[in-house]
């Protein structure tokens, strides 16, 4: 086990955290765990800061598959930080028992064009740039489905369900779940236009196609999580449950219903 508590903490450094990473390291020494400065060599890999902070933490360290992600809030808990460095004595109880659990959350692998592809923990996102709609020919797996023309679309994962997604109406999916949700960012539904209209909760084993009509709107921004991509010009958006999950640490007492009734009700 000593081999695996090598620990690396994503942060902005500020005055005001400075104690408390001062007393983070204290207690991680107490119990055999070490903080080391590059990510790469990191067992463990701690975001301190918002859900927001977390997906920048995956991101930031390319969505290893291979180390634990902790979230440590700096307030409330969230829906990815399940520890708050208002509470230290949770943090130390965590460490030392086994009131722990390990869980594995889907990830979304797009692919533009064919070539570039990244991953998602929350949603991909597609938006016009300009206060003009866009359009998309959607095919599930290789069938041609609709076609959208609109703001936007949004394809979230389970645990992005909460975020975006819910915005747009979707549905809040229990991230035991393991699949895709496609919802729409104000489409227009006439005579001439037609799409589903409603959410669409896909199985983990379909295939998300989106064309993008080139027909002078087709720069639309493609968004990951907090990030926008810079990709000037796309035709072809692929998006499927990437074949890899992220491990996350959370407390047995902390289930996802728990968070959502905490967050919304
Ligand atoms: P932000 O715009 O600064 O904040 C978005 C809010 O969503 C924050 O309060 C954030 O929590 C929370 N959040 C993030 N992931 C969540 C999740 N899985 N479940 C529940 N709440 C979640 O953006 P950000 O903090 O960088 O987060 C990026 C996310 O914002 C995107 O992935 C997208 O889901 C969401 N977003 C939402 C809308 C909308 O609802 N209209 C539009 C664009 C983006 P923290 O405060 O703890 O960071
Ligand atoms: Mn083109």
């Amino acid at each position: 086990m000593t081999d695996r508590r090598k620990v690396y903490l994503h942060f902005k450094p500020s005055e005001k955290l400075d104690s408390k990473i001062e007393q983070l390291r204290t207690l991680g020494r107490k119990y055999g765990f070490e903080l080391v400065s590059d990510a790469k060599e990191a067992n463990i890999i701690a975001s301190i800061g918002g859900d927001g902070s977390f997906l920048q933490a995956i991101r930031k360290t390319d969505f290893r598959d291979d180390c634990l992600y902790v979230g440590i809030n700096d307030g409330h808990l969230g829906f990815y930080t399940d520890f708050s460095l208002e509470d230290m004595g949770r943090i130390e109880y965590a460490m030392q028992s086994n009131i722990v659990e390990v869980l594995r959350y889907p990830v979304l692998e797009v692919s533009v064009d064919g070539m570039k592809t990244f991953h998602c923990l929350n949603e991909c996102s597609i938006r016009s740039n300009i206060i003009k709609t866009f359009a998309l020919d959607v095919y599930v797996d290789d069938l041609y489905f609709e076609t959208f023309r609109g703001d936007g679309m949004v394809i979230s994962t389970p645990t992005g369900s909460t975020a975006y997604n819910k915005s747009l109406k979707g549905a809040v999916v229990d991230p035991r779940l393991k699949g895709m949700q496609l919802t729409e960012i104000a489409s227009l539904n006439n005579n001439e236009y037609r799409t589903l209209g409603s959410p669409l909760l896909l199985s983990g084993d379909r295939q998300l196609l989106l064309k993008v009509i080139q027909d002078g709107n087709d720069h639309p921004i493609i968004g990951a999580d907090n990030e926008a991509l810079s990709i000037r010009h796309c035709h072809e958006i692929g998006i499927k449950l990437a074949n890899k999950q992220i491990k996350t640490l959370k407390m047995k007492d902390n289930s996802f219903l728990h968070k959502v009734k905490r967050s919304f009700l």
